[in-house]
């Protein structure tokens, strides 16, 4: 039930599974991590507490300086390993809170196109449908885009892309996401506690909003995808 995502030039496994310990509060069943090894898709998962996931990080170690973590309160699919976030296909992983409302519809109409599955979550299938769009071409942002058109529901996502050393994106619709800056480093995280100990430049996404996170930039879009500039907030959620 939280999310973050770190963009650096140093390790960042480590500290992705330190920001989901300062979101325990909100509750979870499993968690994740994934970054990216020389460039390729790589994940971590354990059911249960943050200390599996941190013991399982310490005996396979992660050295990818761009990543994304996840604590999951399952909602679809039972707590297991198979469906703790991130989620991924060979193009890209992402993290998720909350519901994906059509997921049945949706989950159908790639079933029908040859996708298979790897786990009964509602998630999964924002994968493989953004995973879809950068196969016929549009670039990360644009495939987000057209995907979360077609999404019903309440939820933030965070996505990492295979190959992108540079790029992770987050959007909320219904659920919060922050994004922060730091020297050099660019985070994202379901609140501003999570991101409290990296920076105190942290911005609260509004209802729609889509945040492209890079190495020196944050840039926001509003739903309607217009550049847009939102407050600076103490790191910790209170204005
Ligand atoms: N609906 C998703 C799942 O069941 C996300 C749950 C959450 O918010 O942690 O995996």
């Amino acid at each position: 039930c939280g999310i973050v995502g770190i963009i650096s030039r140093k390790p960042v496994a480590d500290r992705l599974v330190d920001a989901l310990k300062r979101l325990e509060y909100r509750g979870y069943d499993s968690a994740g991590v994934a970054t990216l090894e020389n460039g390729r898709l790589t994940r971590r998962r354990a059911e249960g507490k943050l200390s599996n996931l941190a013991t399982l990080v310490g005996e396979q170690p992660l050295d990818g300086t761009i990543g994304i973590g996840h604590t999951r309160w399952a909602t679809h699919g039972v707590p297991s390993v198979a469906n703790a976030h991130p989620h991924a296909t060979k193009r890209l992983a992402l993290v998720h809170n909350g519901i994906i409302e059509n997921y049945r519809e949706l989950k159908a109409e790639l079933e029908a196109d040859g996708a298979v599955f790897e786990s009964q979550t509602d998630t999964e299938i924002v994968g493989h449908l953004v995973s879809r769009e950068l196969d016929r071409g549009l670039p990360p942002k644009e495939a987000v885009q057209a995907v979360l058109a077609r999404l019903e529901g309440a939820f933030s996502l965070a996505f990492l892309f295979d190959g992108e050393e540079e790029l992770l994106i987050g959007a909320r619709r219904g659920s919060p996401l922050a994004v922060g800056e730091g020297e050099g480093e660019m985070f994202l995280g379901s609140d501003g506690i999570a991101l409290s100990p990296f920076t105190d430049t942290v911005r609260y996404l509004e209802e729609g909003d889509l945040a492209v996170l890079e190495h020196g930039r944050i840039t926001i879009f509003d739903e309607h995808g217009t550049e847009v500039t939102r407050p600076v907030k103490r790191a910790g959620g209170k204005a």
